[in-house]
C-alpha cells in the first residue's frame, strides 16, 4: 500500500517534471526565435505586399519580426475549397499581420488557443459546423474570415492579400479574426479581452459601451454609414471589439481624433499608438 502511494507520488512527480520540461523548451524556442532575424528572403514577400510592415518604426519591426517567427513554427496551416497548398507568401501574410497585434501586447501566449489556420482561395460557404465562435457574413451569405475559440481561425487568400495591401481602408480581415482570437482565451467572446491590470476593466466596460451605443444608435437610425467604425461592429459587442481593432490600426489618426477615449483604450491594450506611425 505504502509502496503504491510513493510509486503514485514519483509518477506524478515525473509527470509535472515532464510538463515544465516541455514549457521551458517551447519558452527557449520562442525566445531563440524572437531575437533571430528574419530571413531576408521572408522579407521581401512581406514587404512586397504588406504596406504596414514597410513603414513601421524599426523597433516595432523587429518585434513583429519575432512573432512572424513564432507564428510560423507553431501553427498549423490547412489549404481548403480546391487550394492546392498554402504557400510560403500565403503564410507570411498571415503571420505578418496576425503578428501586428502582438508587438506590444503582454502575455499573449501567441493566440495559445490557436492550433490551425485553414485557408480558401477566395469567400467560402459556411462551414455548417457547430460554432462556437464568430464568424463574418456579407450580404450573399458567403464568408470572409472566421474564428473559432475551439482552436481554428478561416481565411480566405482574398482577404488576406487585400488586407496586407490596404493598410489605410479600414478593412483587414486578418485583424479582426485575429483580435477575436484575442477577445476569446478567456472563454468568452465579448468583447473583453484580458486586460493587464483587474483596475482597467470597469473604465474598458464603460468607454466600450458608450462608443458601441452610439454606433447601434448611428446604424438604427440609418446613419451607420457615415460613421468612421463598420456598422458590422453594431452586430454585438465582440463584433466591436473587433471591428474597432481594424479602425485602430487601419485608420488610427481619424480614430484618435473623433473617438479619443476608444482610442485611448486600445492604445493601452495593444500597447501601441498606430496614429504616430508613417502614413502608408
Ligand atoms: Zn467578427
Amino acid at each position: 500500500m505504502m509502496t503504491t502511494a510513493i510509486l503514485s507520488i514519483l509518477a506524478l512527480l515525473s509527470i509535472g517534471g515532464g510538463i515544465g520540461w516541455v514549457r521551458g523548451k517551447k519558452q527557449k524556442r520562442r525566445a531563440y526565435l524572437l531575437a533571430k532575424p528574419l530571413p531576408d528572403e521572408w522579407q521581401e514577400i512581406i514587404g512586397m505586399d504588406f504596406i504596414r510592415y514597410r513603414g513601421l518604426p524599426e523597433e516595432l519591426r523587429r518585434s513583429l519580426d519575432g512573432n512572424i517567427q513564432v507564428l510560423m513554427a507553431e501553427k498549423y496551416f490547412e489549404p481548403c475549397g480546391g487550394l492546392e497548398e498554402v504557400s510560403l507568401r500565403m503564410k507570411l501574410l498571415i503571420c505578418a499581420q496576425a503578428g501586428l497585434l502582438l508587438i506590444r501586447l503582454k502575455q499573449h501566449g501567441f493566440y495559445r488557443k490557436l492550433k490551425s489556420i485553414l485557408v480558401y482561395p477566395g469567400a467560402f460557404q459556411d462551414s455548417g459546423r457547430r460554432r462556437f465562435g464568430l464568424h463574418e457574413e456579407e450580404a450573399d451569405s458567403t464568408m470572409l474570415g472566421e474564428s473559432w475559440s475551439t482552436g481554428s481561425v478561416i481565411l480566405s487568400w482574398e482577404s488576406i492579400l487585400a488586407g496586407a495591401r490596404n493598410a489605410d481602408d479600414g478593412m483587414n480581415v486578418v485583424i479582426h479574426e485575429f483580435a477575436h482570437q484575442l477577445d476569446q482565451v478567456d472563454g468568452a467572446a465579448n468583447g473583453v479581452p484580458i486586460l493587464q491590470q483587474p483596475s482597467a476593466y470597469r473604465r474598458w466596460a464603460k468607454v466600450f459601451l458608450r462608443n458601441y451605443d452610439e454606433l447601434v444608435g448611428e446604424v438604427e437610425s440609418g446613419e451607420g454609414r457615415r460613421s468612421l467604425i463598420d456598422p458590422y461592429g453594431a452586430t454585438n459587442p465582440a463584433e466591436f471589439f473587433a471591428v474597432a481593432s481594424e479602425t485602430f490600426y487601419e485608420e488610427a489618426r481619424q480614430l484618435k481624433m473623433k473617438q479619443p477615449d476608444l482610442y485611448n483604450e486600445l492604445e493601452g491594450f495593444y500597447g501601441v499608438d498606430p496614429a504616430n506611425w508613417e502614413r502608408v
